[in-house]
């Protein structure tokens, strides 16, 4: 037996069965590497590889697209677009007219894109990976290597990697992978999402995960973050069993949000567009808090046309006609720039700078259309349309959000509390808006000065902080209805201590929806209550997590 290892917990469920690396890394080609004379030759055999890897990648999308996941098809066509980018094979080739070697051409001319691409964010520092993984690919290619990438195995297995790529991870079978492990990511990765889609255990930020060797049988739990390599059959047994017991209790997990007396908690669905609703309605979600609209245009050099916006919000509020759809205005800065929303200079502290409401008051013209999209997308639907701004720091922004919607025909105006600011004014907030939504993954952030893109730092990016909980508090009991959609709301105990602070509805990754519909169902609303005070009174992360629990009996029953 081998000692429990402890990660991040970021989908639940309980996977056992051999380690399976993704295959080594491609080493980086030799820097002083030169062909033998021929460059018009090597020239051809580096675009030729650069090609095959483009038509390799489409064939994975088709296969992707067959077994209905269109996310994995757009982005492996984008990689192959990459691919065959005409600026990076001017690059390729004129290292090679130096004498430069094809395979280390390749790696010089990535190299120039990879630097450009890792300074921009969050969101375009993840395309590095994506970049990194064409490289690595043309290099296997040219140096004979073995093609990096999911393994084949002949039996279902845990698959663990440093992180995974969008290459590995849209052709991935969710019948061949028994649970996800990776060294790296954090709560809100790539991998976590991925694996919260797919309803995969994941563990992620696990220190030595990649030094599991191949074989190794590990038993992943993923809603308690470990992975026990070789343990005994009682052990799996137990496990298994918990999970069983909370696979039924899920399937009974159904109809609307409520505690166990009665008192009602919408469960919401956050999404990202309207390829999003259909998770959302297969597990039961009453309508959406969270609309990351920033999300549709993520990759766009020029702003979206009102009309294409107007059907992007109209499809997912088509889907909800008894339902609310909270949707979000543009979130752009920080970790998620937009190309057509330039900022407005270098910002040493981008997440303390130019992002959300503040960027959309720079460019008032770009807020209005989007309001006023959403007002013709709404017109004549029975969806509740509520539009909320993000990075809202007191009354004076609220107060201007309000007026934008109003001019723009929107009746039901909100504002995001993740700036500590707002939430410990929130009283000043609430009599200029109709509700609010706690932003848990950006409040912790604020609140504990941690980062939430740097994994080392995981154990302050937790919600259970008391700290974060305090600021709640007042968010939550200012007098206007106040939903939370961080990641928080799908952490099972956290919602029902969220639900004793006086929170109004609970939005999350749709897969998440059934463990939190199953957890409050089970606890009376003071049991809430009491499990929220105990978590208060805490003076550390754990030491709350374990202070609820003692008042949450009903997690034993769900396995948690
Ligand atoms: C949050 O900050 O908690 C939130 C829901 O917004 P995002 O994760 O998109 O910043
Ligand atoms: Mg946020």
């Amino acid at each position: 037996m081998g000692e429990v290892m402890q990660g991040a917990g970021v989908s639940p469920g309980v996977g056992f069965g051999p380690v399976r690396g993704i295959a080594g890394a491609v080493p980086e080609p030799d820097a002083g590497s030169r062909h033998g004379g021929d460059p018009a030759a090597e020239r051809d055999t580096a675009l030729a590889a650069l090609e095959a890897v483009a038509a390799d990648l489409e064939e994975r999308g088709g296969r992707a697209a067959e077994a209905g996941n269109t996310d994995g098809r757009d982005v492996l066509n984008a990689q192959a677009l990459m691919a065959r980018d005409p600026g990076l094979a001017d690059g390729v080739r004129a290292k090679i007219d130096d004498g430069v070697a094809a395979a280390r051409a390749v790696f010089e001319a990535f190299g120039v894109y990879r630097e450009m691409l890792a300074g921009a964010g969050e969101y375009m520092a993840a395309r590095v990976t994506d970049l990194d993984d064409i490289r690595d690919r043309a290099i296997a290619r040219l140096l004979g290597l073995p093609m990096p990438g999911v393994p084949e195995s002949a039996e279902p297995f845990v698959l663990v990697a440093r992180d995974l790529a969008p290459a590995d991870t849209a052709v991935l079978d969710p019948a061949q992978v028994v649970a996800f492990v990776t060294q790296e990511g954090g709560p809100t990765s790539h991998t976590a999402i991925l694996a919260r889609t797919m309803g995969v255990p994941a563990v992620v930020a696990l220190p030595g995960a990649t030094s599991l060797s191949d074989g190794t049988r590990v038993l992943v739990d993923g809603a308690a973050g470990t992975v026990r390599p070789d343990p005994s059959g009682e052990e799996v047994a137990a496990a298994r069993a918990a999970a069983a017991v909370r696979a039924s209790a899920l399937e009974e997990s159904t109809g609307p949000g409520a505690t166990r007396d009665g008192h009602a908690v919408p469960l919401l669905a956050n999404v990202g567009g309207p390829k999003d609703v259909e998770a959302a309605l297969a597990n039961g979600a009453e309508g959406v808090g969270l609309y990351r609209t920033e999300f549709l245009f993520l990759d766009r050099a020029t702003p979206p046309s009102d009309e294409e916006q107007e059907e992007a919000y109209r499809q997912v509020l088509e889907a909800f006609p008894d339902g609310r759809v909270v949707v979000r205005t543009l979130d752009a800065g920080a970790d998620k720039p937009l190309a057509f929303l330039p900022a407005p200079g270098e910002e040493p502290n981008p997440a303390l700078g130019e992002r959300g409401l503040r960027m959309m008051r720079r460019h008032p013209d770009v807020l209005s259309a989007q309001l006023a999209a959403l007002a013709r997308a709404a017109a004549g639907l029975t969806a509740k349309l509520q539009v909320m701004a993000p990075m809202v720091t007191d009354a004076a922004e609220a107060a201007y959000f309000t007026a934008a919607c109003r001019d723009a025909g929107i009746a039901h105006p909100g504002v995001m509390i993740e700036v500590p600011a707002a939430a410990l004014r929130a009283r000043d907030l609430a009599p200029e808006v109709e509700f609010f939504s706690i932003g848990t993954n950006d409040l912790t952030q604020y609140a504990c000065a941690a980062d939430r893109q740097i994994g080392g730092l995981a154990h302050l990016q937790d919600p259970w902080q008391p700290a974060v909980l305090d600021l709640v508090a007042p968010a939550a009991g200012a007098g206007v209805s106040c939903g939370v959609c961080g990641e928080a709301a799908g952490d099972p105990a956290l919602a029902c201590v969220l639900v004793g602070l006086g929170v109004t509805s609970l939005s999350m990754s749709a897969p998440s929806l059934p463990l939190v519909r199953a957890a409050l169902v089970r606890h009376t609303l003071d049991e809430c209550r009491e499990a929220a005070a105990a978590a208060r009174a805490a003076r550390t992360a754990d030491q709350a997590r374990e202070a609820a629990r003692a008042h949450l009996p009903g997690l034993a029953e769900l396995g948690l």
